[in-house]
């Protein structure tokens, strides 16, 4: 599944380039280090691997900053894990372990996979980790590195899993209302954002929906029954949407669809459904009504905006009108007076 690139999705992307970022500039000053302590030591060939690694970050570090946020990134990651791979190979070919440098990947493999293919890659990267050093050591230390470095995995992998369901149940949280599980105004607006960004070519519609007289549902019967309607409204005009459609709280009594693609009557088709699903339900023992609004938009960005404000429009000339019906905003062009 796609996942649509909302605030959560953009806050991470962020932090994990900085992480890239600092990453980056902390393994270069790391390859001077080990490459002054290489050089006087005398062990040239190392010093020729630390130069490699450091011209590599040095690369990575113009691709961070060059290339968009997400790409540059997972290029990053991909080529670190590329180089940690390569390293246990370097301490075969040298007669050296280098399996310290194991203990880097797990991490490193979470910034990037989900955490059941990253503890696949992580058992198989330890096997192959102490197949490498074992040629040239005494069995009970590649024993004893493969039984660390499963600790370590152990550990990583149950913070990966508790991090992930922590940020599925904030996802959940922050883009949805509590009291009827539909998508929340946030939501809307990061929606409505992505439809004037891709400026659709298909064009797209929006509904407004305004549950009538509601005040007076309130006002006689209470609060409490006033949030069961709502709940319910929300409930049976969500099993009347199309597969795929959203449903979103636009504000207290209020309900918004929105969906690219499809024309004025198809937009005026559905409202006309969810109109009379909501009319010929009985909810909470009551009689309930619903207006609605219906605007499309062409295929300029900025229509999407003036495809709500009209929207808005087209449900105040259907409160106006009597209530309990649906009103189109083509035939509400220019501008209503708001007289309600
Ligand atoms: P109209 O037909 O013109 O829409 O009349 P209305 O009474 O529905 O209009 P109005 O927008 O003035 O009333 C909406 C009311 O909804 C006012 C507010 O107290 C109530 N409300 C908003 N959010 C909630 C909520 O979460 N629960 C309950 N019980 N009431 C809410
Ligand atoms: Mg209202
Ligand atoms: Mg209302």
């Amino acid at each position: 599944m796609v996942q649509r690139r909302d605030s959560f999705t953009l806050l991470r992307e962020r932090t994990r380039w900085r992480i890239a970022l600092l990453m980056c500039l902390f393994g270069m000053g790391m390859m001077v280090v080990l490459g002054l302590l290489n050089a006087r030591d005398g062990r040239q060939d190392s010093v020729f691997l630390s130069i490699a690694v450091f011209s590599v970050l040095a690369v990575c570090l113009v691709m961070l900053l060059a290339l968009p946020r997400s790409t540059g990134g997972k290029i990053y990651f991909w080529i670190t894990i590329g180089v940690l791979v390569y390293l246990p190979l370097f301490g075969l070919q040298q007669g050296r372990t280098f399996h310290y440098w194991a203990y880097v990947l797990p991490p490193v493999l979470f910034f990037l996979m989900r955490p059941k293919p990253a503890l696949v890659a992580m058992i198989a990267f330890g096997i192959y980790a102490c197949a490498m050093v074992a040629p040239f050591t005494p069995w009970i230390d590649v024993a004893r590195i493969g039984l660390s470095y499963s600790l370590l995995v152990g550990f990583m992998y149950t913070y990966a899993l508790l991090e992930e369901s922590a940020s599925a149940m904030l996802r959940y949280y922050s883009e949805r209302d509590p009291l009827t599980n539909c998508l929340n105004r946030r939501t809307f607006n990061e929606t409505l954002q992505e439809f004037e960004q891709a400026a659709s070519d298909d064009g797209g519609a929006v509904l407004l929906m305004d549950v009538d007289r509601f005040k007076s549902i309130n006002d006689v019967h209470g609060h409490l029954v006033g949030d069961r309607v709502i709940t319910q409204v929300a409930a049976t005009l969500g099993t009347e949407l199309d597969t795929g459609m959203a449903l979103y709280r636009y504000g207290g009594e209020e309900f918004a669809v929105m969906f690219a693609g499809g024309d004025e009557a198809r937009a005026l088709q559905l409202a006309e459904r969810l109109r009379r699903a909501i009319e010929t339900t009985t909810i909470s023992g009551l009689q309930v009504t619903i207006s609605i609004g219906v605007a499309v938009w062409g295929t300029k960005a900025s229509s999407v905006a003036a495809a709500l404000d009209a929207a808005d429009n087209a449900l105040y000339a259907a409160k106006r009108a009597g209530r309990n019906r649906v009103e189109s905003a083509s035939a509400h062009a220019p501008r209503l007076q708001r007289s309600l």
